[in-house]
């Protein structure tokens, strides 16, 4: 069965869940791949806080957050990564959602510029509020730039030093404060490969909950320069013909996946 979530936009009050995730230290209880629960039976002393999510195919659903990982039985605790391409998209980024408030309200218990005790914004709105300075805080998404630098018939691949398997992917990097996601991408490619690009074409964008990005997805041309790669994070780069990519390209539910399936489709006329 297909799912559908749609966000909450109204917080306060608060709806009685008729779904419900729990998380605690990073991970998600589940059975199986199943991370959303009619209720459970764990000790409400557990429960730090509870923060509604939204509507699963018109359910309501929210997120507890328990202080520690609770043997339930029939369920085990897993890292978000381990669920990727095993569940459909929409239960995928539901499952980040929950990961993500609840880190936000763990990592926000107390105030980053005075260091009070923050309570739960009383005006309905998702935010840690500090009595004593006033500082709200809104759960942290950080925007990054994803691109996938083409030249003719050719795309640049690239394999990340922090990736183990040798996995090729598209470029990508955080947006500087200050900086347009365009000029993101100039930088990031010049930085990482050398090349100097033309104008980017968006093509979309995607939430990704390790902890909080918000990737959106560039196709651009190279304009000049020779691949230098930075040997830092980028450990090699090569241009690939699109009919004679690597083995191992990232898959179909990520935006490296989309963006490099997409050129193929659009240079080969084929669907890939
Ligand atoms: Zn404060």
């Amino acid at each position: 069965m297909s799912h559908q979530f749609v966000p909450a936009a109204v917080l306060s009050p608060q709806p009685v869940f008729s779904c419900h995730i729990y998380v605690s230290g990073g991970q998600l209880l589940c059975a199986g791949e199943v991370f959303v629960h009619d209720r459970l039976d764990v000790p409400a002393e557990l429960v730090v806080a509870s923060h509604y999510l939204g509507e699963l195919s018109g359910q309501t659903c929210g997120v507890h957050l328990l202080s520690a990982a609770v043997d339930v039985p029939g369920c085990e605790w897993r890292g978000l990564r381990s669920l990727l391409g095993l569940v459909e998209e929409e239960m995928f980024f539901l499952a980040g959602r929950a990961m993500q408030v609840g880190n936000w309200d763990t990592d926000h218990r107390y105030c980053g510029r005075c260091g009070s005790a923050t309570i739960c914004s009383p005006r309905g709105e998702r935010a840690r509020i500090c009595p004593s300075c006033q500082l709200s805080v809104y759960p942290r998404i950080s925007p990054c730039v994803i691109m996938l630098v083409t030249r003719g018939e050719e795309c640049l691949l690239a394999r990340h030093s922090h990736h183990r398997h040798g996995l090729f992917t598209a470029l990508a990097g955080f947006i500087e404060p200050g900086e347009s996601a365009e000029q993101a991408v100039a930088r990031e490619v010049n930085e990482e490969v050398g090349l100097v690009v033309g104008q980017p074409h968006y093509i979309g964008s995607q939430p990704w909950p390790f902890p909080g990005q918000l990737m959106l997805g560039y196709t651009v041309p190279w304009l000049a320069g020779g691949l230098k790669p930075d040997r830092v994070e980028i450990a090699e780069a090569h241009w690939f013909h699109y009919s004679d990519l690597p083995a191992e390209i990232p898959p179909p539910q990520t935006l490296s996946g989309q963006l490099i399936r997409g050129f193929v489709r659009a240079a080969s006329g084929k669907p890939v």
